[in-house]
């Protein structure tokens, strides 16, 4: 496994490997890596894709001081890890290359207005526009890519394709399945900072995705039982919404056909996310 920290040595690797005439599956990660994160790299290998992982926990994507310094840093596991799953090229920028500015505002951010807004958009004030602008210069650096998200950030994809179509960047994204533990809960580098107690009480996210899932009603009766199920558990539930899946925008209850649920809250001091497909139906009369 190759392994680069600068960008200019991860430009010229990219452009080499394109020159071979290799596609280069991009995956960028912010590390502690899971099977979740496993999962993207064993999709883009079964592309045949030339399997390039980035390690960058991005400040600029957290609204929360706190959450930054708590955020997992396990490096050498992760060294392993990325080994361990066929990742041909593993990327660790630092900081001062990626964002010279920082802790000073950047000049150029890029900024998905409508899905971005939305959601974990309205949640976390300025966190997309530090996705976006971390993901575009991702994007810059690697050149024509695939690039592999995991559908737990589910709005994150929504955010990405919208830039990626505005943008004309030469990219396809490809969106992969949520990778869950046995007892449902979504994997996730921050589910490392659950308490035992938190981390029992953080299933009620799959089991109330579950519910919905096996009982398709409208949306707002969908709604009112996922955060029901989320309050139960003790969750300070963010979001627990039923919307349209490229969109993202509510769905209305009129309105019959699939939709995605999307759910959001805070567990023993932990802030989690999930989602799964449903099937809304309309209301009668
Ligand atoms: P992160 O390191 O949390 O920024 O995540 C890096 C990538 O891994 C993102 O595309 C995530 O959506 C994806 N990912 C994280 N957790 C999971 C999971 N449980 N299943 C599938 N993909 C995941």
């Amino acid at each position: 496994m190759q392994r680069v920290s600068t960008l200019e040595a991860w430009r010229a690797y990219a452009k080499a490997q394109r020159a071979h005439g290799r596609v280069i599956g991009l995956v960028p990660t912010m590390g502690a890596l899971h099977a979740g994160h496993a999962s993207l790299f064993e999709a883009a290998r079964a592309k045949g894709d030339l399997v390039l992982a980035t390690i960058f926990v991005n400040p600029r994507q957290f609204n929360d001081a706190n959450d930054l310094r708590a955020y997992p840093r396990t490096p050498e596991l992760d060294q392993r890890a990325a080994l361990e799953h066929g990742v041909d090229c593993l990327v660790e920028p630092t900081l001062e290359e990626m964002w010279p500015d920082y802790p000073n505002d950047t000049a150029t951010t890029v900024v998905v207005r409508g899905v971005g807004d939305i959601l974990e958009g309205a949640g976390r004030p300025g966190h997309f526009d530090g996705v976006a602008s971390v993901v575009a210069k991702l994007f810059a650096l690697t050149g024509e890519c695939r690039a592999y998200f995991g559908e737990k950030d589910y709005q994150q994809i929504a955010v990405i394709r919208q830039m990626v179509r505005d943008l004309a960047l030469d990219v396809e994204v490809v969106s992969c399945p949520i990778v869950r533990d046995a007892d449902g809960l979504a994997l996730s580098s921050r589910n490392a900072r659950l308490s035992d107690d938190a981390r029992t009480r953080a299933t009620a996210f799959s089991r109330a995705l579950q519910s919905a899932q096996s009982a398709p009603a409208t949306a707002s009766t969908l709604r009112t039982m996922m955060r029901e199920t989320l309050e139960n558990a003790g969750i300070d539930v963010a979001y627990a919404d039923v919307v349209d899946p490229v969109t993202l925008v509510s769905s209305k209850d009129d309105e019959a056909g699939e939709r995605r649920a999307l759910l959001a809250g805070v567990v023993g001091g932990v802030r989690l996310i999930d989602n799964a497909p449903v099937v809304v139906r309309a209301r009668r009369g």
